[in-house]
């Protein structure tokens, strides 16, 4: 096996009321694909996809789901605490879940200090107001939100997979961002941000020598 090369790991989470789509949305990025049926219980527990930032390096995200923890509000502290960003998911169709988000956000603040995560805000569903379903939130008084908060907002689809990899991706380059100017740390006893594996640049002219070398031997 390959071993993945990445050069920072982020862990991210997924927080929102049950059945707005958090499980789709990872689902959707970690896999190209939309499951019809989703038992809000029974879930995986992290995902994980690599992908790059502008500048080339390449982040491994560990991606969090509630696994249906959300339902009865019982989410255990370590769940946000090794956390550096979350995305605070609401149903475009669904204004109580929009309502809920500063409670979210307040619960997430809360359980990550003394981290001070990146939060975005995402509304998933957008096929659906396409399609002609009653849309409960505007674009406008969610984007009015964000804005409030510093926070970067998008409204999606988990089903057509419209702006799925714009949600995630903004995120990481934040954090990313964050990391480039000194404000987060990687810290030791700490699973927000950490350093991955990457062969040092100088290897790379003897990359396809080395390696049946390697797994001839051994
Ligand atoms: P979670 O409880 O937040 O994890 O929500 P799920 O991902 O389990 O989704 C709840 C229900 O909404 C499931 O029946 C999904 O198939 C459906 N769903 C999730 N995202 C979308 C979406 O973007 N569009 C549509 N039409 N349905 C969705
Ligand atoms: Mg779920």
């Amino acid at each position: 096996m390959v071993e993945p090369i990445f050069d920072y790991q982020f862990r991210l989470i997924l927080i929102g009321d049950s059945t707005v789509g958090k499980s789709s949305l990872l689902k959707y990025f970690t896999d190209g694909k939309f499951a019809e049926v989703s038992d809000p219980t029974v879930g995986v527990d992290f995902f994980a996809r690599l992908i790059e930032v502008r500048n080339g390096t390449r982040i491994k995200l560990q991606l969090w789901d509630t696994a249906g923890q959300e339902r009865f509000r019982s989410i255990t502290k370590s769940y946000y605490r090794n956390s550096v960003g979350a995305l605070l998911v609401y149903d475009i169709c669904n204004k109580e879940s929009f309502d809920h988000i500063p409670d979210w956000m307040t619960e997430a603040k809360r359980y990550i200090e003394p981290h001070n995560p990146v939060f975005a805000l995402v509304g998933c569903k957008l096929d659906l107001v396409r399609a002609g379903a009653a849309r409960e939130v505007t674009e406008e008084e969610a984007k009015a939100f964000a804005q409030r908060h510093g926070i970067f907002h998008i409204e999606t689809s988990a089903k057509t997979g419209l702006n799925v990899e714009q949600a995630f991706k903004a995120v990481t380059q934040e954090v990313f961002d964050r990391i480039q100017s000194g404000q987060y740390k990687i810290e030791d006893g700490w699973d927000g941000i950490k350093t991955g594996f990457s062969r040092p640049t100088h290897l790379d002219s003897n990359l396809v020598e080395a390696e049946p070398a390697k797994s001839s031997c051994c």
